[in-house]
């Protein structure tokens, strides 16, 4: 036998005939198994100081904190982000005492946001998702139906979020789930179905253990780090849930309410003065069950916060303030061809006066932006030219009419 024949893997002792690859160190040879095998000590070793250093980095930030961090994405809307930052921090701690071994325990604070759609809803969740560093998956309620019909269960909301954190389940048992439109699965009328609501009452009673916190089987959905297994348990009991909606004529229900309430109790809210342009301001649980949403699923969402509608100031903050706000991103757009990229308030004022007047909210603003800053995208990166100052003038010629006609229709 020839002396390469009979070296082996120190580690396992197999021979070399027996290995892929055997690969010579110092002293020692180690063949491609055992590399394997240790590889995925490594990444099970890191993952698992990772989260425990998460649980370190979560006792350090303070509600103050996490609202300042909410500022630097999220324009105006105090009230919710308080409120986020209140929940969020009354989340982690819960997580954090769970060994303690007294009587009191701190329940979920789930959250449910109400607000017109493009008012930052889906934005304030995902910052929360981005500051924690925890996986972030999103779903919408109006696909979902209950178990047996023709939709998506809702035990999808948690394949989605495996998915997010790279089917790591102990990551994802700590992720947030942002659930859009809840408001399409209150049940039609206020008074409970005798025949069986399908799309909403039914949805609403299978999300109850999910918000609860339950251990659930989940479909991995084509998971590459467990092929063979059909289903992965996930427990949901540290599962962060953010629920949103527009709740389109909530207003009026709340509207009614406080007049009820103005002439039982001596009219006294009548000497506050109503803000009849904000009334989402003054929603309680009670609206929401008004609208439709079933008891138990606003008692497992006790974190109640409502978005202000973006007036033009707002809107206009939007296109500059955030770190990330669009202007911003379109001068690094530019600066990568080193073009230096400037425009007037003029025309910021301009592109924030058609957003207002076309009803098109924050969404509208970057496709504002698209229409008008695409002709110089394209030809600029080929040119001499290095400077691109925006005009009211110039903004104006490339928003058409026809353009804004088409802007209007998609949005
Ligand atoms: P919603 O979930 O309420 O429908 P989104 O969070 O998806 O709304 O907001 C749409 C877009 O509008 C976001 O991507 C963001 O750029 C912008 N936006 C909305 N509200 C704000 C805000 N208050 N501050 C900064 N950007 C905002």
């Amino acid at each position: 036998m020839s002396k390469e024949e009979n070296l082996e893997c120190s580690f396992c002792g197999r021979k070399k005939s027996e290995t892929d690859l055997l690969i010579a160190g110092m002293d020692a040879h180690i063949c491609d198994k055992c590399i394997e095998q240790a590889h995925g000590i490594v990444e099970e070793e890191i993952s698992e100081s990772k989260s425990s250093s998460l649980a370190k980095d979560l006792t350090l930030k303070k509600p103050l904190e996490i609202k300042d961090f909410l500022d630097q994405y999220i324009i105006g809307q105090t009230e919710t982000k308080r409120a986020m930052a209140v929940a969020v921090y009354n989340h982690y701690k819960r997580l954090l005492q769970e060994d303690t071994n007294d009587d009191v325990e701190i329940e979920k604070s789930n959250i449910v946001l109400v607000g017109e759609t493009g008012t930052g809803k889906t934005l304030v969740a995902r910052t929360i998702a981005k500051m924690l560093n925890v996986p972030f998956s999103i779903v919408d309620a109006t696909v979902l139906t209950q178990a047996g019909y023709v939709g998506e269960d809702v035990e999808s909301i948690l394949s989605r979020l495996l998915q997010a954190a790279d089917y790591d389940v102990e990551k994802a048992q700590r992720g947030i789930v942002f659930i859009d439109e809840i408001d399409k699965i209150a049940r039609k009328g206020d008074n409970p179905s005798i025949t069986r609501d399908v799309s909403g009452e039914g949805v609403q009673q299978a999300l109850l253990k999910l918000l609860e916190g339950a251990v659930v089987n989940v479909a991995p959905k084509g998971g590459r780090k467990h092929p063979e297994q059909k289903f992965i348990e996930v427990n949901t009991k540290d599962i962060l849930f953010i629920a949103g909606g527009a709740f389109s004529g909530i207003d009026r229900l709340i509207s009614k309410r406080l007049n009820r309430q103005a002439v039982g109790f001596g009219a006294s809210l009548e000497e506050d003065k109503i803000d009849e342009d904000n009334l989402l301001q003054y929603i309680t649980p009670l609206d929401l069950k008004s609208f439709g949403l079933i008891p138990e699923i606003i008692g497992r969402l006790p974190v109640l916060s409502y978005m202000n509608p973006l007036d033009a100031k707002t809107l206009r903050a939007i296109l500059t303030e955030p770190k990330n706000s669009i202007i911003k991103q379109y001068t690094k757009l530019f600066g990568m061809d080193e073009v230096s990229f400037t425009i007037d308030e003029d025309a910021l004022n301009y592109i924030v006066g058609k957003a207002v007047e076309y009803k098109l909210g924050a969404r509208g603003l970057r496709s504002l932006c698209e229409a008008i800053f695409t002709d110089a995208m394209f030809d600029l990166p080929s040119s001499e030219d290095k400077e691109f100052n925006v005009t009211k003038e110039y903004a104006e010629a490339k928003l058409s009419n026809s353009t804004l006609k088409k802007l209007r229709a998609a949005s």
